[in-house]
C-alpha cells in the first residue's frame, strides 16, 4: 500500500473488474483496478511528480488517451481511458484538449490533487462504459500491486477531512 490522493474529485466510485484478472480470453492480465464513474469526472493526480505519455493528437483508431505519472515517491501511476468524445457527442473525436487538463505538457510537473485529465471510455472502454483504469507500479514498470488498498485507505482519508 502506498499512500496517495484519491485519483478522481468523485467519492463513491464503484470498483469493479479486479487485479490479476484475466483479459483476452487469459493472454494477459489486468494489472489495475476500474474505477466507475460519470464522464467528464475530473482526474487528479495520486501523487506529486512529472507526467508523460500526454498524447498530442488523436490516437488511432481503437486507441486511447492515457497519461503516466512519474511520482515524487519512486513510483509510476498509469491512467488509462480518458475522455475522447466531444461535449454532448459520443464521436470518438475529441482532440487531446478534452482528455487532459487544459495546457497539461509532457514533462510538466504536477502536486497531488491536481486535475489532470477527465475521466471517458477511450481505448477499448467502449462497451464497459465511463471508468478510470488506474495502476500503481513500485519503483518500476515491472512491479505492479493492486492499488485496491491504497485506494481505500485515500478515501478513508478524505473522508475524514
Ligand atoms: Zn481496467
Amino acid at each position: 500500500m502506498v499512500p496517495i490522493v484519491f485519483p478522481l474529485v468523485a467519492d463513491s466510485v464503484r470498483f469493479t473488474s479486479g487485479f490479476g484478472d484475466p483479459r483476452d480470453g487469459g493472454k494477459r492480465r489486468h494489472q489495475g483496478q476500474d474505477l466507475f464513474c460519470p464522464r467528464w469526472t475530473p482526474i487528479l493526480a495520486a501523487v506529486s511528480g512529472t507526467v508523460d505519455w500526454i498524447a498530442t493528437s488523436r490516437p488511432k483508431k481503437g486507441k486511447g488517451y492515457e497519461l503516466l505519472l512519474r511520482g515524487d515517491d519512486g513510483n509510476l501511476y498509469f491512467y488509462a481511458h480518458l475522455n475522447n468524445d466531444d461535449p454532448g457527442t459520443r464521436d470518438n473525436e475529441a482532440p487531446p484538449s478534452y482528455a487532459y487538463a487544459r495546457g497539461l505538457n509532457n514533462g510538466d510537473r504536477v502536486s497531488a490533487g491536481e486535475i489532470i485529465g477527465y475521466v471517458g471510455d477511450s481505448g477499448d472502454a467502449e462497451a464497459a462504459g465511463p471508468h478510470l483504469h488506474f495502476e500503481i507500479h513500485i519503483g518500476r514498470w515491472e512491479n505492479p500491486i493492486d492499488p485496491a488498498p491504497s485506494l481505500r485507505a485515500a478515501l478513508e482519508r478524505r473522508r475524514r477531512g
